[in-house]
């Protein structure tokens, strides 16, 4: 199956790149850019197919700045954009990024229309609107990462304040991928136990640990410079879902049409059932109030940035 990257001369397109090439399911890669970088993912090519001679695996992967080149692609990653910098706000970067998320939409839509957008760019809610608008694709084939990492990061925290395997942590993060997302707490599990019936030694302080989450993204960019690896393995982890059929139930931004707390015609962090055909089902969802006003709020605020950035992009 063929997967393009469009951005892949950056942080977080090449490392994505890299952990798709390793995917069996992945049989053609496209890494794309602006012709000024195309050196660069030439050299990328290179090295990535080192990689997968090294691991035995068989994929070819082309480098290129020619739309034509996206044509039959099953997915098309979209990860171009102004990145956000140590102090700024995902919000900052809206408007510059709408202008070429909306472009690039368009290109896709043309080369390749029956393809599965996957939106990386920030702010990614309002991003993955100005995608599924600007391509006209149906809703169920254009989705953006967000709260999937969130609820990555958050699974990490408990397992590691519990000293237990992460796969034994059920935990979701929803609404905003930023300021205003919302972790599940009321139906996080460990081991099948909810949370509030854990044997719990009064040592967890989630309040803390939610916003340890909502800052992950940021302090790793004062550290480094941007997060790479794990939006590349999350991205990863969403196409194989995709790629594979496998029905996994994970959490994208997706339009909402009033499945979730009647929030109607706004991009947000949701759970979803993903297959070959994208999103096969957004999932409802029964929240605690605090829960309830917390995903609401982000609704409204991410439908209010959202109006902007589409004002700015008549
Ligand atoms: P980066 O290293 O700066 O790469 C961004 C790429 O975007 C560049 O290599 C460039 O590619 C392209 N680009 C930059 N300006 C452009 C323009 N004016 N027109 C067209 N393309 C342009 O950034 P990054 O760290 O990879 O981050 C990429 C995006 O992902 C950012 O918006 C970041 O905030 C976002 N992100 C999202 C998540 C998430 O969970 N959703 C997680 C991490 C990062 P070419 O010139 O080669 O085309």
């Amino acid at each position: 199956m063929k997967v393009s990257v469009i951005g892949a001369s950056g942080r977080v397109g090449r490392a994505a790149a890299f952990c798709l090439a390793e995917e069996n399911m992945v049989s053609k890669l496209v890494l794309f850019s602006r012709k000024e970088s195309v050196e660069k993912i030439e050299g990328e090519s290179l090295d990535m197919y080192d990689a997968m001679a090294a691991k035995d695996q068989r994929i070819s992967i082309l480098s290129s700045c020619v739309m034509d080149n996206l044509e039959d692609s099953d997915v098309v990653v979209i990860a171009a954009g102004i990145p956000r910098q140590a102090g700024m706000s995902r919000s900052e970067i809206a408007i510059p990024n709408a202008k070429i998320i909306a472009e690039y939409s368009r290109m896709v839509a043309e080369h390749s229309p029956n393809s599965i957008i996957l939106v990386v760019t920030n702010p990614v809610d309002v991003m993955t609107y100005v995608a599924l608008k600007s391509s006209g694709f149906d809703r169920s084939k254009v989705f953006g990462l967000g709260n999937h990492l969130d609820s990555l990061r958050l699974r990490n925290m408990l397992a590691k304040h519990f000293n237990i395997h992460v796969s034994e942590i059920h935990t979701r993060v929803i609404g905003e991928h930023g300021d205003h997302m919302v972790p599940l707490v009321s139906s996080t599990s460990i081991g099948g136990i909810l949370l509030k019936n854990y044997a719990l030694d009064g040592t967890l302080d989630m309040e803390n640990m939610v916003k340890k989450v909502i800052n992950a993204g940021s302090y790793v960019i004062n550290k480094k410079g941007s997060t790479e690896f794990g939006p590349a393995y999350a991205i990863a982890n969403i196409i194989s879902t995709i790629l594979n059929d496998e029905k996994k139930i994970l959490t994208v931004s997706a339009y909402l049409d009033g499945e979730i707390k009647d929030v109607k015609d706004v991009c947000l962090g949701v759970p979803v059932k993903l297959g070959i055909n994208g999103i096969e089902r957004i999932i409802p969802l029964k929240m605690n109030d605090n829960e309830t006003n917390a995903f609401l709020s982000a609704a409204e605020f991410v439908k209010k940035r959202t109006d902007e950035v589409m004002r700015s992009l008549e």
